[in-house]
């Protein structure tokens, strides 16, 4: 089992990697709440030259679904920033949040531009770093939260290649039972890339998206446990700090 954290220290993430004895990290390259262009740090460079690999989150600003030309249009340049940026550092996945519609909007509308987004990159040869779409745990009109939302996006996209990411706290929040979850979305998706493995500090179905450590969320820890046992692809942490220690140590027990 290959396990990771998102980092806590944006300036240094080798330094928190050895101090956890970690297989890989997880990164935003730029504020996540900013539209700011990435920039290279010297903590960048560091993590990209050693032994432990990097995945890159892209921001949470990023819509790629939005009907909003001035949400939309940035969204992709900033996403084609950052993947520059993960090629850079040599990543070996962008996660990307499946994004949602506005509530007079029409879903399928943000379906067709999804699609748009692999079919123009496709003229430009793909992606440079593959693209993992992340499930999501509010709203009614999200693209990636409800797994048959997760089928209707992937009819547009699935010819594309796209990777997947499934959260756990997001979709236990989201209203998907875990029970069989891997079973479920291999079924949609044909794949799975990357398991973020939370606890939800809220009830099933509760449309709330926070975290918490492995044992100690309304999620059964040994269902979270199966999971990453199951899973077949590396597992990043986005847990509470004060606990991930502790989180790394369950799994690795
Ligand atoms: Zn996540």
């Amino acid at each position: 089992m290959r396990i990771g954290v998102h980092t806590r220290s944006a300036d240094q993430p080798l330094d928190e990697a050895r101090e956890l004895g970690v297989d890989l990290v997880q990164l935003f390259t730029t504020d996540p709440q900013k539209w700011n262009k990435p920039v290279v740090s010297d903590g960048l460079r560091a993590i990209a030259d050693s032994e432990v690999d990097v995945v890159v989150h892209s921001s949470y600003v990023l819509n790629v679904a939005s009907l909003n030309n001035r949400i939309r249009i940035p969204s992709r340049k900033a996403l084609a920033q950052q993947v520059e940026t993960a090629k850079e550092i040599g990543a070996i996945g962008v996660v990307l949040h499946g994004g949602h519609v506005r509530d007079s909007e029409d879903p399928e509308k943000g379906v067709e531009n999804w699609r748009k987004l692999f079919e123009r990159q496709a003229e430009e040869g793909g992606f440079a770093v593959p693209i993992w779409v992340e499930n999501t745990a509010g709203g009614d009109r999200a693209m990636a939260r409800r797994f048959d939302a997760i089928a209707r996006l992937w009819d547009a996209i699935g010819e594309f290649g796209p990777g997947f990411c499934l959260d756990t706290c997001h979709a236990w929040a989201g209203g998907e039972e875990l029970d069989g979850v891997l079973d479920r979305v291999r079924a949609i998706t044909g794949r799975i890339d990357l398991i973020h493995l939370n606890n939800s500090r809220d009830e099933f179905d509760s449309a709330r998206d926070r975290h918490a450590n492995l044992e100690s969320g309304t999620i059964k820890a040994d269902e979270l446990r199966d999971i990453a046992e199951n899973a077949g692809a590396p597992i990043i942490l986005e847990t509470p700090g004060e606990g991930v220690a502790a989180d790394i140590a369950y799994l690795r027990g």
